[in-house]
């Protein structure tokens, strides 16, 4: 039973933030007030007995001399106490005379009961009568309370004694139950205090229900903000500035969750591009490779039917089969290159070398596909060394592909010219030629893979989309640039900026592992030789990471051959 009302009180118990800071602040204010009436009615109701008390004593005493007077007076010079010890009767009838009792009503206020007889003295106690079997007289008040006046249950009692000093005798005076306006004075103020009581509590309500609102409205939208991010509503942000107007604390709550979901915003959108390119890249991987491996299924068809027998159409497919796979193999290592450029797995080989020899290589491989295509390729080297840290093979197969493209898409009689010249903060080589040029629209594609260019005619065939974007990876590792100027017949300008050490330029692979290598080694090393001469082994340790990071072995560097559509 008494679990079921736990139960049923813990239910009404308020579940929300906003809730429970009102009842809180409500019931502190309804104790506050609660101690606080209590405190003042019984204050008041001291100070009231206290004066009705002071005032009865006062009243008494008046009482007391006007009863002696009447006794005295209504005795006539007899003793007031007979022989027996009883009060002679007409000092009672005298005290019980009409214009007596007035006093009741006039001085006294409350009902008045003399008692009159002899006494002793008891140490520490009221006189003790001994006799009063027919002493008391009760004068009651007889006019009827004012308005606001109450009867109150108190007494007040007092002695006065007469006689001579034989015939002793004690009058007890007593006015008891008078009428006051205590009660009433106190019902008011307790009724008023319970009116200002109700009055503050509503106001804590409001006021309470305010502030809770103010407190709890910025975390209700930080709430739902997480919600809705939690939900997939990655556009979701909570206006901090509303809420710093609130709190300071919950302002920076806010600020700190926007840059939060802002990063959150930017690691999906990421993803989500990463993963359509991903998509999009394995979707033009197999459209590139069934072209080759529909003509090879069809040769092989072909010669195991009727062309088998046919000498000469038998060495035509085996021709063109072997055409095809050579282009499958390119295709292959093309895409690996560009998987390992991209995966991050290939290390550069670093060397301070000439970087005039990579590119004269890579020109000269192009020597005889341009004699065949009737362009001329021409040369511009300067005549000193341009020695920055290049990785050469693969400077030379930027300058492969590029010159590559520019004799494919030049025309007959063309000219494809290749320069290098040092920079101030590197180097820059420019492969420009004479040829179709590009069209504005598709200049900002051409990087990316598996795009080709609608003005590349009968070219486009014989690529993949491939090159430039492993161009771009290469130059992207390097720390340089790749930029292109063309126009629709007016030929193409590719540049290539490099930078004189990729080691110096934030963000190059080069420069991560250069600084992981130096703290990682120069700990080392500095641990181990701190002993013997703490100084110098820190400072060969530091040079010697440096070292290590940018002279690779060559064997380490996977190598491809510079890529040339077949
Ligand atoms: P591909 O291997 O097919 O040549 P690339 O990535 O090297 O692929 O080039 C992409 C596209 O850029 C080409 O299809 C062509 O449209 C355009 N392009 C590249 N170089 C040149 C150039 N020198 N002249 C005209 N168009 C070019």
């Amino acid at each position: 039973m008494r679990s079921i009302w736990l139960r049923r009180l813990r239910r009404l118990k308020p579940r929300t933030f906003q809730a429970r800071l009102s009842v809180a602040f409500v019931t502190v204010i309804a104790l506050t007030l609660a101690v606080v009436s209590i405190f003042v009615v019984n204050r008041l109701d001291d100070y009231f007995t206290r004066q009705q008390e002071a005032d009865l004593k006062e009243r008494l005493t008046t009482v007391s001399a006007f009863v002696q007077s009447i006794t005295t007076g209504s005795s006539r010079g007899q003793p007031v106490i007979d022989r027996d010890g009883f009060v002679a009767q007409r000092v009672l009838s005298g005290l019980e005379d009409d214009a007596v009792r007035v006093i009741a009503d006039q001085i006294a206020q409350a009902d008045v009961i003399v008692r009159l007889g002899v006494t002793v003295a008891v140490e520490g106690q009221a006189p003790q009568f001994l006799s009063a079997s027919n002493g008391t007289v009760f004068l009651p008040r007889q006019a009827p309370p004012d308005p606001g006046q109450a009867r109150e249950r108190t007494s007040v009692t007092g002695y006065v004694a007469g006689g001579p000093v034989d015939r002793r005798y004690t009058i007890e005076v007593t006015l008891a139950d008078p009428y006051t306006y205590r009660a009433t004075a106190i019902n008011n103020v307790t009724g008023l205090l319970a009116a200002i009581a109700l009055f503050a509590l509503g106001l804590a309500v409001v006021v309470s229900a305010a502030l809770a609102r103010r407190f709890t409205t910025p975390i209700r939208q930080l709430t739902d903000a997480s919600r809705a991010l939690a939900e997939g509503d990655l556009t979701r942000r909570v206006p901090a500035a509303q809420l710093r107007a609130g709190s300071s604390e919950l302002g920076e709550l806010a600020v700190q969750f926007n840059t939060m979901a802002d990063r959150l915003a930017e690691s999906v959108e990421l993803i989500r591009r990463d993963r359509d390119r991903s998509r999009d890249f394995l979707a033009d991987v197999s459209h590139e490779l069934r072209t080759p491996l529909a003509a090879l299924r069809t040769f092989n068809q072909l010669l195991m039917e009727s062309a088998g027998d046919d000498p000469e159409a038998r060495t035509e497919f085996l021709e063109s089969s072997a055409g095809q796979i050579e282009r499958l193999d390119w295709l292959a290592q093309n895409l690996l290159e560009l998987s390992k450029l991209d995966s991050g797995l290939v290390l550069l080989d670093l060397r301070p070398d000439d970087l005039r020899a990579a590119v004269e290589s890579a020109t000269h491989q192009h020597d005889a596909l341009a004699r065949r295509r009737g362009v001329t390729v021409e040369l511009d080297l300067p005549s000193t060394p341009i020695r920055i840290r290049h990785d050469p093979p693969r400077i030379g197969q930027v300058v492969a592909n590029l010159i590559g493209n520019a004799v494919k898409f030049t025309p007959r009689e063309g000219v494809v010219r290749v320069s290098v010249e040092s920079t101030q903060d590197g180097a820059r080589i420019d492969v420009t030629d004479t040829g179709v040029g590009i069209d504005a629209s598709e200049l900002p594609h051409i990087f990316e893979r598996f795009y080709r260019g609608s003005r590349a005619n009968e070219a486009r065939g014989a690529g993949s989309g491939l090159g430039l974007a492993i161009v771009r990876s290469i130059v992207d590792m390097h720390g340089g640039t790749v930029t292109v100027e063309s126009g629709p017949g007016t030929g193409s300008r590719f540049t290539v900026r490099l930078p004189s050490d990729p080691r110096n330029v934030a963000g190059t692979p080069a420069a991560q592992r250069a600084a992981v290598a130096t703290a990682a080694e120069g700990s080392e090393r500095i641990a181990a030789a701190a002993a013997s001469d703490p100084a110098e082994a820190a400072s060969d340790a530091s040079q010697d990471a440096l070292r290590n990071m940018t002279e690779t072995s060559p064997s380490d560097s996977p190598h491809v051959n510079p890529a040339s559509a077949p």
